[in-house]
């Protein structure tokens, strides 16, 4: 059995994040830039079988959890393919997924059946006209994914919902009530500094401690738990299935608890959402590096892993949009 990944700061490296590509179909406010077209070659895309061989390591070596996200995952052909060989992989005991919901209705069923487990899916409005103006995208299209993802049997379902002053600050009751009415999990997100979209959105920055106040006097709120392997604190809503998860990097960091790092579609190794600190695996998978040192390299770059992301103090520090990271 491989040694365990243990960081500097005794934390469990257990969770990967695994970013299939940088590329979407959206371009949400707060991610993407309007109009941005400067993504990777796809010769610099990791290949299935490197992905696979990287996972594998991972799975040697610990790690439990691997989220599929972007960009869109569900833009990069052949995802449901992916997802089946790592659901196969010895050691990976859970295979989720965060997507726009966009293509969900197509792929649903394939996503499931391939060992998915469970879905994250962003929705920031239930207002067509806004959805339009947050994500230059079609409202109907995910809720016909979200659809189709309880139809194929996915539960729990979690929305995602990234809080803006002015922007939709006041959807937090229908969001509420949306999920009540349809049996999803609801997550509230403060904006992060990630890139000149996610800079210009942290002037629409929401304190989700104000936001949870707010709840607090309208419905009657309980400790909550949900499985998964994120930072979320959960209630629920008392004489209700709802549970509502509050994701909270910037008023309440997490950081002591991190369990996780991030593969990006180019194949560099991101230690921390918030710090450039990384590892480039593209160039030793293809150099014909071994699966021992392949596994050395990955110990070497956790031994490197930051102790926290600094947001507050060094907002201008992250210049990567969440979508190229793997958020
Ligand atoms: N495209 C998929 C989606 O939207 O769910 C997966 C990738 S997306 C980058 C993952 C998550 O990052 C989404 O929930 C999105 O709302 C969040 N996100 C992106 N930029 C952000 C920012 N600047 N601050 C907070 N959350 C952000
Ligand atoms: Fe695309 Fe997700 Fe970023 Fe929105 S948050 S632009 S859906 S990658």
């Amino acid at each position: 059995m491989s040694t365990q990944l243990v960081d500097p700061f005794g934390r469990s490296i257990e969770y990967v994040r695994l970013s299939v590509t940088d590329r979407c179909d959206l371009r949400c406010s707060y991610c993407m830039p309007k109009g941005f077209r400067d993504f990777e070659e796809p010769e610099h895309w990791l290949r299935f079988d490197e992905i696979e061989r990287v996972i594998a390591a991972f799975a040697r070596l610990g790690a439990r959890r691997i989220r599929l996200t972007g960009g869109e995952p569900l833009v990069r052909k052949g995802l449901p393919e992916l997802a089946a060989s790592l659901a196969r992989l010895p050691g990976v005991e859970d295979l989720s997924l965060s997507t726009n919901a966009t293509r969900l209705a197509r792929h649903a069923l394939a996503l499931r059946q391939a060992g998915v487990s469970r879905l994250n899916i962003s929705l920031d409005t239930l207002r067509p006209e806004r959805f339009k103006a947050i994500t230059g995208g079609k409202l109907d299209k995910v809720l016909d994914g979200i659809r189709a993802a309880g139809d194929a049997g996915f539960a729990p379902i979690k929305l995602n919902m990234v809080i803006m002053k002015g922007v939709n600050e006041d959807e937090v009751d229908d969001m509420v009530q949306f999920c009540i009415d349809h049996g999803l999990t609801l997550r509230f997100i403060e904006t992060m500094p990630m890139g000149d979209t996610g800079r210009v959105a942290t002037d629409q920055y929401v304190d989700l401690q104000d936001v949870k106040a707010r709840l607090g006097r309208r419905f009657e709120l309980i400790p909550g738990m949900m499985p998964g392997g994120g930072p979320a604190r959960y209630v629920q809503v008392a004489g209700t299935e709802l549970r509502i998860g509050f994701i909270t990097p910037i008023s309440q960091h997490f950081c002591a608890t991190c369990n996780r790092v991030r593969l990006s579609v180019d194949g560099t190794l991101y230690l921390c959402l918030g710090q450039e600190d990384k590892l480039e695996l593209r160039p030793l998978l293809r150099a014909g590096i071994s699966d021992t040192e392949l596994e050395e390299a990955i110990h070497g770059a956790i031994a490197r892993k930051p102790e926290r992301h600094e947001f507050r103090e060094k907002p201008e520090q992250v210049l990567r949009f969440m979508s190229m990271t793997g958020g």
